[in-house]
């Protein structure tokens, strides 16, 4: 199936990735490409999102902590209303990877089931 405005393939959930969906952000047009294109497997939540954030282990190359994240994860979307219904406050990792060659030490983060 196929968007009716875009004609792009929509994707598992029945939606259009680019038409259908309120636009997240990270201010980085790199990373959006690469949200765009992985959605919704793949999206951007901002740092507010998560509480309780515990530090588990820090190395050399980056740390894993442990968060709740409050909105949780996608579990299915409402065509309607056009949004995510998600799975509630959620135990999550974040793991941070210290990029050393940026000074501005960007880092890249990703969230896995706990
Ligand atoms: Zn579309």
């Amino acid at each position: 199936m196929n968007c009716s405005k875009c004609h792009e393939e929509l994707n598992v959930y029945k939606f259009c990735s680019t038409c259908d969906l309120p636009p997240r952000t990270s201010k980085n047009k790199k990373i959006d490409k690469i949200i765009k294109e992985a959605q919704p497997f793949l999206e951007w939540i901002e740092y507010e999102e998560f509480n309780g954030i515990e530090l588990i282990a820090e190395g050399g190359f980056g740390s894993v902590s442990k968060a709740i994240w409050s909105s949780g994860y996608v579990i299915n979307f409402n065509k309607d209303q056009r949004k995510f219904i998600r799975s509630g406050p959620s135990l999550v990792a974040l793991k941070m990877i210290f990029n050393s060659s940026n000074a501005n030490s960007n880092t890249i983060q990703e969230v896995s089931g706990y």
